[in-house]
């Protein structure tokens, strides 16, 4: 069985196909194509130019994926669209694209949540099977486990997500968004002399504005070194971070952790969930680099998942987005 996935709720306009295997329920990928928004140096993403952005490249894209995957839109069996949570006018882009084939080729049309998408594609390719998640991107900054058929949120930002947090950074500075790795590198050029910054942990709960608001001032004064303020900025943040990890696991009792979402690609963020897993005798899985970020594979895993078990799909006329779609609130049958 063929799904495809159409990922389009921030920067990234990604078409994949997935072949489906009801022996071992697995999912084979066949095709993994994405064109990425990249804002103008300084500014971050403007919803209305990139959904100029996945309109101008759907279609391209689309037939990239379909070449890779080596076959014909006639061949897909199911069509799988990231319906949020996301930008507005973004998501309307890929369920118009989504409903536009469903409708002519009759398909059936899944709607997919975005971060259980993040979810359920690292479980897949790290194996991890009952982890406690810890989904780190642009739009989140979320700790799961799964219970009683839902993704339960055992800790959460209270303002800002850590993307947000590092884009919104490295933007006050000039750079182009998204600006994580532009960081990561930075901090590791730095000789580790750690600059006080406000660390806000409140039960589960983390605080990110204070630190953008600290790091944005200590880059005002040129006596502080760039690479100094952005390790002491991934130290404190992901410190926050590994704490609340840290008691979650002993809260839940799960033996595996999971870090999803593009954060996941900061090595520093994995080594310190290394050492607090360790401690904890818990194995730490990170989602492949090339995975952590948006893409439509995320979406086309997840919506054949949905399909094969539930047989749910949604009319064209009954097709939504929503942009702030909470992964707390979808039921989920497969788990
Ligand atoms: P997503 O929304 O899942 O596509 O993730 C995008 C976010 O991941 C952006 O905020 C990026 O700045 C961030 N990101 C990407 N690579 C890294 C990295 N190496 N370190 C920290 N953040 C990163
Ligand atoms: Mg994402």
């Amino acid at each position: 069985m063929l799904c495809l996935g159409i990922e389009s709720t921030a920067h990234t306009f990604g078409c994949s196909v997935l072949e489906f295997s009801s022996i071992g329920n697995t999912g084979q990928l066949l095709s993994d194509i994405r064109e990425s928004y990249v804002p103008p140096e300084g500014t971050g993403i403007h919803p209305r130019e990139a959904s100029r952005h996945h309109a101008e490249t759907s279609s391209a894209t689309l037939k990239r994926s379909l070449q890779k995957a080596e076959i014909s839109i006639k061949d897909i069996d199911v069509i799988a669209y990231s319906a949020g949570p996301g930008l507005g006018p973004c998501l309307r882009i890929g369920a118009v694209v989504a409903r536009t084939l469903a409708a002519f080729y009759k398909k059936p049309l899944v709607p997919v949540n975005h971060a259980l998408g993040h979810i359920e594609l690292g479980a897949m390719l790290t194996g991890a099977s009952d982890p406690l998640v810890l989904l780190v991107s642009g739009g989140h900054t979320m700790i799961m486990a799964f219970s009683g058929n839902r993704w339960r949120v055992f800790g959460e930002t209270l303002d800002i997500t850590i993307g947000q947090l590092l884009d919104q950074f490295g933007r006050a500075l000039g750079f182009a968004s998204p600006c994580g790795s532009k960081i990561e590198q930075l901090a590791n050029q730095s000789s580790k002399s750690y600059l006080h910054f406000p660390y806000v942990v409140k039960g589960n709960d983390v605080s990110l504005s204070g630190l953008l608001t600290t790091a944005t001032r200590l880059a005002l004064d040129t006596s502080n070194a760039l690479p100094d303020i952005c390790y002491s900025l991934q130290e404190t943040a992901f410190a926050m971070i590994a704490e609340t990890i840290e008691r979650a696991i002993s809260f839940t009792g799960k033996k595996q952790t999971m870090i999803v979402g593009g954060v996941a690609a900061n090595k520093r963020l994995a080594e310190m969930l290394e050492s607090a897993c360790k401690r904890l005798d818990v194995n730490l899985f990170v989602c492949p680099i090339r995975f952590a970020g948006d893409n439509g594979a995320q979406i086309a895993w997840t919506g054949i998942l949905e399909y094969v078990t539930t047989k749910k799909q949604v009319s064209i006329e009954k097709s939504f987005i929503r942009q702030s779609w909470r992964v707390d609130t979808v039921d989920v049958s497969w788990r």
